[in-house]
Parts: structure tokens; sequence; C-alpha cells
């Protein structure tokens, strides 16, 4: 028997026809109903330009301050008490096991997507040394990446969560391009890949090194905003 690996209840695995057809074999549910029903999708009255879930479809606030340094960011859902509490475990816990919990949610969203080439916001090396690996590409399944990012070394102060929103727009380039990156990234439309949406800073420092590297466009899905 399969249980959930976020609530740890048992999984009833039911075959049905589109599964069949989709994947070619049944595949193996690893979370339950109900724990997939605890987020809130973002719906149709959101932020054209960052995702923000609000009550009509005009710009933000936060992205009419932004002007001119605009990017278009698409989210999954919204950043509420479930999506925290999956982050608080899944992230900052580092249990592994619950980047299932995502992962075809984050396929159907890049389907939605218009792009050449999906770049994962990377972590730094102290993150790795802790949790050992990258929320971000946990995600992923046999979607193919390029990490044209990797973080400055001498990026190494306290954790964006950890900081206010002024220190956190205040922060400097934390990212630079790999070696080969120009190679591959010279006319893509590049879709850069986050966990959260929260100040639009990470994404926007993101895609200027990405622009730097020649890329043609960019545009940036997250599962929260
Ligand atoms: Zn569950
Ligand atoms: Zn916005």
């Amino acid at each position: 028997m399969t249980r959930c690996v976020w609530c740890g209840q048992p999984i009833r695995q039911t075959v049905t026809l589109s599964g069949l057809w989709r994947f070619g074999q049944q595949r193996t549910e690893t979370v339950c109903e109900r724990c997939l029903t605890r987020f809130q999708r973002v719906t149709a009255d959101h932020c054209p330009r960052c995702g923000r879930q609000q009550t009509d479809r005009r710009c933000c606030y936060d992205c009419q301050r932004w002007g001119a340094n605009s990017l278009t960011n698409h989210a999954v859902y919204q950043y509420d008490a479930a999506f925290k509490a999956y982050m608080q475990q899944y992230k900052f816990q580092g249990d592994y096991a619950l980047r299932e919990v995502l992962q075809q949610e984050l396929v159907r969203a890049l389907h939605q997507e218009d792009y050449d080439l999906l770049v994962p916001i990377p972590i730094d090396a102290a993150t790795w040394q802790t949790r050992g690996f990258n929320q971000v590409t946990g995600w992923l399944t046999d979607q193919p990446y390029f990490q044209a990012l990797t973080v400055r070394a001498s990026h190494k102060d306290q954790p964006q969560s950890a900081k206010t929103r002024a220190e956190r727009l205040m922060t400097q380039q934390p990212f630079r391009l790999v070696e080969n990156a120009p190679a591959l990234l010279a006319n893509q439309r590049v879709l850069l890949l986050d966990d959260v949406y929260t100040t639009g800073r990470t994404l926007r420092h993101a895609a200027a090194e990405i622009i730097l590297g020649g890329a043609k466009a960019v545009t940036s899905l997250t599962l929260a905003r």
C-alpha cells in the first residue's frame, strides 16, 4: 500500500483510461487527493505582470513601482498558510519526498508556457551543504533544463527570508552566468523557474544576467505568489 508523502494516509490507486493515455502506463500516485487540494490556485483575476491574486486584472501596486523594469511572471498557487506550511517542511526542514506533491502540477504549468530553455534559480554553496538539494529542480521530473546561473561566492549573507523588504530590494546582483551560458542562451526565449515570487527582485537579477548572456526574451514561472 502506498502512503501519501505529505500526510502519511494510505492512497487508493485507481486505474483510469486518461491516465493510461497520458503516461503510457498507470503512474503510481504518491500524494493523496486531500493534500492536492490544500493549495489555492491563482484565479483569472490576477496581476498580469507578477501573478498576484487580486479581485481584478489590473497591474498591482508593486509592479507599478517596478516601472520599466518589467518581468512577466506566472504563478500557479497563492502563497497562503497551506503553501507556507508546505515550503517550511520541504525547503527549510529538507523533507525531499515532498517534492512529489507539486511535480505533476508543474508539468501542467510548464505546458502552458511558451519558451525554448528552462533555467531554474540556483541555490548557494552553503545551502547545498545544509539542505543537500535545490528545491526548484526537485520539482522537475524529466523536463530538460539548463543551470545557466550560479550564486556568486561573495553572496553569503543572511537568507532572503530573514530580511526586510527594503533590505531585499537593495541586494546586489547575487548571480553570475556559468562559463558555457552564452553559447546556449543566444537567441533563446528563457523561462526562469523559482519557488515563490516575493518582491520580484531575485527574478529580476536573474533575468538581467540571462539577457546579458544573449537570450532574446525572459519570462518567469513560480509555484506561488
Ligand atoms: Zn495526503
Ligand atoms: Zn503585480
